[in-house]
């Protein structure tokens, strides 16, 4: 009954090629049907931790932006007060800006309304449980900076990890990359990009895009006025772009041709926005000089942009 004599080979042979053939294909309906993630898993939105600027004011922290996405978060530049704000919105319920998910930083340019909050970021989230090292994407420099900080504490990291304080062997050594424009980071649904920003002198400062399952976000960092960022940010769906007041800026002081060559006017801005269309656009790191948020606002509208804007404020959410 089961033997297989020479002449019923084929046959059995066909019927396993066969077979063989159900089972792939079978397979292949399962991978094409198998459930995508929870959407929840790439669900985006932006978090201003800092909206500010080099001015110590209380409202609003140092430059510190986080896009999170679902359970991650990707956050762009440490502004000072970068830790506590995080802290703040994770308290008021979003896990992404946990102290141990704190782990993934991209700096925009070096200046230090950017980086003072660096060392926060390196050593506070390790010490209240963060246990994987901390990634930063920076520009030329920025290795430089975090291993002077890292040198700086180094008695304080001797001192936790040995004896009764004994902190984590992990979450402290930052891993630094130095970036070029392009695809600087790729990871589960998450492709970041880099182009140069127009910052008075500065050789390196960025500006980034961000592309999620769910959204595209662009943060300008400190830039002059930029036909490059309207391009890089045209179809984004939230543009976080600086500006200065030009109604209040002191045009007879020196600054003024600082600010024009370091930084976007409110008009500039309306241009800016006019030609990339984003569904929202973000004022943020707003140089006031006197002038309020709805005067700011309305500056831009009056230069011919009327698209959705805001002007940010710290702990915003926007998605
Ligand atoms: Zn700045
Ligand atoms: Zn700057």
């Amino acid at each position: 009954m089961h033997d297989t004599r020479p002449g019923q080979r084929p046959l059995l042979t066909m019927f396993a090629v066969v077979v063989a053939g159900l089972l792939l294909a079978a397979h292949a309906k399962a991978l094409s049907q198998e459930p995508a993630k929870d959407p929840a898993h790439y669900r985006t939105s932006v978090v201003i931790l800092g909206a500010g600027t080099p001015k110590a004011d209380p409202e609003r922290s140092g430059p510190a932006i986080a896009v999170v996405v679902g359970e991650r978060s990707f956050i762009f530049d440490a502004g000072p007060g970068i830790v506590r704000r995080a802290q703040a919105a994770a308290d008021r319920g979003n896990p992404a800006l946990a102290m141990n998910r704190l782990d993934t930083l991209f700096i925009t340019h070096l200046h230090s309304d950017h980086t003072l909050g660096l060392p926060d970021f390196i050593f506070s989230p390790w010490v209240l449980g963060r246990e994987r090292n901390p990634r930063i994407y920076g520009p030329p420099g920025t290795a430089r900076m975090v291993d002077h900080i890292t040198a700086a504490w180094s008695e304080d990291i001797a001192m936790r990890r040995s004896g009764l304080q004994a902190a984590k062997a992990l979450g402290f050594a930052a891993e630094v990359t130095e970036i070029a424009p392009g695809l600087v980071f790729e990871e589960d649904g998450v492709r970041i990009e880099a182009i140069l920003a127009r910052h008075g002198k500065w050789v390196a400062a960025f500006s980034y895009r961000v592309t999620t399952p769910d959204k595209i976000v662009v943060i300008s960092g400190d830039t002059g006025f930029s036909p490059e960022l309207a391009e890089f940010a045209k179809s984004a769906d939230i543009l976080l772009h600086e500006v200065f007041s030009s109604s209040t800026v002191d045009r007879s002081r020196n600054d003024a041709d600082y600010h024009r060559s370091f930084h976007t006017s409110t008009e500039e801005v309306a241009e800016i926005a006019r030609r990339a269309q984003p569904k929202l656009l973000v004022l943020y790191h707003q140089l006031f000089w006197g002038a309020s948020d709805a005067e700011l606002i309305q500056q831009v509208r009056s230069a011919g942009y009327d698209g959705a804007i805001v002007s940010a404020r710290d702990l915003d959410v926007y998605s």
